[in-house]
């Protein structure tokens, strides 16, 4: 089994599994390291990043010295093929243009989605993350608890690699010793910021982030992912071995040759292909979810893009994993005369409840930081720190005037510059050309800290996605239409952490006079910007209140499961990707366990 084309899929498969991502990724890895033969579907081009990721470019290869496009929003090296903000043909829509109702998506085509170029922040949701509604009344409990999802946060560390350290923090929760990897060194920018957020009683911890600070121990692991499964420990060994340390010296978004960081292309595919239990088909956009009369699923119809014809697949099972408003959009085109209003529908909830991060930042040059001597800070591609939500006792005491909390994640150092990195400071409105300019780059660069916070966002009525009546994309399929609104318990939230970061970069010498917009309203970054989006088909404990079931299985149709973050009931202020991994192996082992009992 291998990548396949529409003549060459099997008749029936085990599982098909929608989507590469993180959330697919994992999936296929749990059920074919298992022994189910499985079928992924991705609508994006395939991707090996082995051979594609251009990891030695200097900013002078490229356009623009490799600035930001419309076709490329992150720079012209970035691993995001056939995406971004926009996708050629594949349009979606927004019911209200009032400025913070609108929604903006960003999509990656690949294989691997998004997981190319994530940020690789790996952080676990806390105990009160799953639990929410019961500390402050406002959302939703998720009907599972952090210890459930504790065993499979464990395994998704170990098999991606994570580094960190366990701090005991209050709901930033300590992994298993010997699980994390170590951080790397901080920078000096984060040593200010750690030893001046002390003094204003911010705390400053090692980041977690998905890289391998050093190689991963191939004689141990695969037993202890795969125990009693030795085909699965000896496709892990050598997939381990063929995954180098980070050597600290380019860009993460890039993707990774050397498969030091996770991206899925890079942790989950490979060994589910050596399994010989995968097979991929790339360029096929999935458009329904069928039925038969029973209202068991039979398979999935699917657009092949390079001829735009129809073909249908069958599997005994099928998993979701398109990213979580693709998924709802999947649901709600799956209409027949039985499900009229979309597949796993009865409670009205597929499209409702999305919800992203809350994210504002702000940042300033540090006299301090100047004229450095040159010193490699590349590092990890991304922050060696970060500050975890620190507030919960004043939060629950009500002292702060919203809700839920948020982290911060730091941008300081000496990378590789872009065209458009930042070197000279505020020169009154003048432009500096020639020595002058050296000079000031010379003694700037570097010298600049920006803190980005990441917060909580509580799920709410006005925030959905449904089917747009009128607007199809290229292939004929109907598009999402999305509706937004922050409440006011995120605009509090992002004021709180302007005054923060005013606070701090002034306690690190920030002389600037420049201040953050504390109007929360306005500082807040739109909806769906920071590309967190979770929600839609949100897990529950009764079907009439969600859409799937604690094990992410529709209600309605018992052989639906669905492994991304649609079924978040609620968006720590923790990056998703970690909780959507660990939900997906669990999701995958009972899949598992169904299919040996003959339940699906
Ligand atoms: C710039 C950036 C930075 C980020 N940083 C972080 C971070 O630091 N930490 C973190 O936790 N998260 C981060 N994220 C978010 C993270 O990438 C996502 O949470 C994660 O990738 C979600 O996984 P997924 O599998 O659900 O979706 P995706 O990774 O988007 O994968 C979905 C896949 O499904 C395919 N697909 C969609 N529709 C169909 C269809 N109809 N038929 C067939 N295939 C389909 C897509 O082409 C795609 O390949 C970041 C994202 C971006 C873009
Ligand atoms: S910094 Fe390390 S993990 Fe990131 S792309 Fe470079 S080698 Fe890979």
């Amino acid at each position: 089994m291998a990548f396949v084309t529409p003549s060459t899929t099997a008749d029936k498969y085990d599982v098909i599994v929608v989507g590469s991502g993180a959330a697919g990724g994992q999936a296929a890895y749990t059920l074919t390291m298992d022994g189910a033969k499985v079928l992924m579907i991705e609508a994006g081009r395939n991707y090996d990043p082995r051979s594609e990721t251009p990891m030695f470019n200097t900013p002078d290869q490229a356009p623009l010295r490799g600035g930001s496009t419309p076709e490329k929003p992150f720079g012209y090296f970035d691993a995001t093929v056939g995406g971004g903000w926009t996708v050629p043909g594949e349009p979606y829509t927004n019911a209200s243009k009032e400025p913070g109702r609108e929604f903006k998506w960003w999509r990656a085509r690949m294989l691997g989605g998004r997981t190319n170029h994530w940020a690789r922040h790996a952080l676990r949701n806390g105990p009160y993350d799953f639990k929410p509604r019961s500390r402050d009344g406002l959302g939703f409990d998720w009907p599972i608890s952090y210890d459930d999802v504790a065993p499979y946060y464990d395994r998704v560390e170990m098999l991606i690699g994570v580094y960190g350290t366990n701090e005991g923090l209050e709901n930033t929760p300590n992994s298993p010793e010997g699980v994390l990897l170590p951080p790397p060194k901080a920078r000096i920018g984060e040593l200010l910021g750690r030893q001046r957020g002390r003094g204003i009683g911010i705390p400053v911890i090692p980041a977690h982030r998905a890289v391998l600070s050093k190689a991963l121990d191939y004689k141990t692991l695969p037993a202890k992912l795969h125990p009693g499964n030795a085909k699965a420990q000896r496709v892990l060994a050598e997939d381990m071995r063929n995954r180098a340390a980070c050597f600290w010296a380019t860009a993460c978004g890039r993707g990774c040759a050397i498969r030091a960081n996770y991206q899925s292309t890079t942790v989950h595919i490979p060994p589910a292909l050596a399994t010989g239990n995968l097979d991929i088909l790339a360029g096929a956009m999935a458009r329904e979810v069928t039925v038969d009369p029973s209202g068991k699923a039979t398979g999935i119809t699917y657009v092949d893009k390079k001829t735009g014809k129809e073909h249908h697949v069958s599997a005994r099972v099928v998993v979701l994993a398109a990213s979580a408003c693709e998924t709802v959009r999947i649901l709600l085109n799956s209409k027949s005369a039985a499900f009229p209003d979309g597949l796993a529908n009865s409670s009205g909830l597929v499209g409702k409840y999305i919800m992203d991060t809350v994210g504002a930042s702000w940042g300033g040059h540090i006299p301090l930081l100047e004229d450095l001597p040159p010193h490699n800070e590349d590092g990890a591609g991304g922050d060696h720190v970060y500050t975890p939500w620190w507030l919960y006792k004043e939060q629950l005491a009500g002292k702060l005037g919203f809700a839920r909390g948020y982290h911060v994640e730091f941008t300081t150092g000496k990378q590789m510059p872009q065209g458009y990195s930042t070197f000279a400071e505020d020169n009154g409105g003048k432009t500096l050309y020639g020595p002058r300019l050296k000079e000031d780059a010379r003694r700037n660069y570097g010298s600049y800290v920006a803190f980005t916070g990441r917060g909580e966002m509580i799920p709410n009525k006005d925030s959905f996605c449904e089917i747009d009546p009128k607007v199809v994309d290229k292939w004929g399929i109907p598009v999402l239409r999305f509706n937004w609104k922050w409440s006011e318990h995120e605009t509090r939230q992002v004021a709180h952490m302007q005054r923060t970061f005013a606070d701090w970069i002034s306690a690190m010498g920030c002389t600037s006079t420049n201040a953050p917009n504390k109007d929360g309203s306005r500082a807040i970054e739109p909806g769906g910007s920071i590309i967190h989006e979770v929600g839609g088909t949100i897990m529950g404990s009764d079907a009439k209140s969600s859409v799937t079931n604690s094990w992410s299985q529709s209600w309605d149709v018992k052989n639906i499961f669905v492994a991304d973050g649609g079924v978040f009931a609620s968006n720590a202020d923790k990056n998703p990707t970690l909780t959507i991994m660990a939900l997906a192996w669990r999701t995958a082992d009972r899949i598992l366990d169904e299919m040996r009992r003959g339940n699906i």
